[in-house]
């Protein structure tokens, strides 16, 4: 099960070309300046499981997959059932936001089976004082687009080619 705050279908703002994402409840990093504040709380959102979350990304063949919220390494296990049902079933491409840092994540057990089902990682917290409109897909300067498979391979962070 994964509390969900909200599902949205195609959009275009978390990733390249049209998307289905789905907004994790619960956070714990607290970045000043969060412009989601309401997704802090765990018990904001509806539980949901995968099956009832993948009618939805089934529903639009055509959409990639992201990954927000809230942040969806704070319900690694749910994320990574999903993330796993995503792949097997459709192959579509996921996108995940994190305020985790990859380093970090890497060496969690439990955050690090659900980076396994990852392409791009949007790591970092958000810092107010690096919010820059022009870094695509990102709030601030120090959030990273991360090609996660290729890092996992060379055991360092490479970075997504846009
Ligand atoms: S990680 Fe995202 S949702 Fe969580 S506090 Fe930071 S900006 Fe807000």
């Amino acid at each position: 099960m994964i509390s969900v705050i909200k599902i949205v279908e195609d959009t275009t703002v978390d990733g390249p070309g049209f998307r289905t994402t789905v907004y994790a409840a619960g956070c714990p990093n607290a970045c000043p300046g969060c412009h989601n504040p309401q997704s802090w709380d765990i018990e904001a959102g509806t539980l949901m499981t995968t099956e009832e979350i993948m009618q939805v990304i089934r529903a639009d063949e055509f959409a990639d997959v992201t990954f927000s919220g809230g942040d969806p390494m704070f319900q690694p296990e749910g994320f990574a059932e999903l993330a796993e049902a995503v792949k097997r079933e459709t192959g579509k491409n996921i996108w995940c936001y994190t305020g985790y840092k990859f380093e970090r994540l890497r060496h969690d057990r439990r955050q690090a089976e659900l980076l396994q089902y990852i392409d791009v990682l949007v790591d970092g917290p958000y810092v107010e004082s690096l919010r820059d409109r022009d870094v695509l897909f990102r709030g601030s300067r120090n959030q990273r687009l991360i090609d996660v498979q290729a890092s996992l391979r060379e055991g360092e962070v490479v970075l997504y080619a846009q």
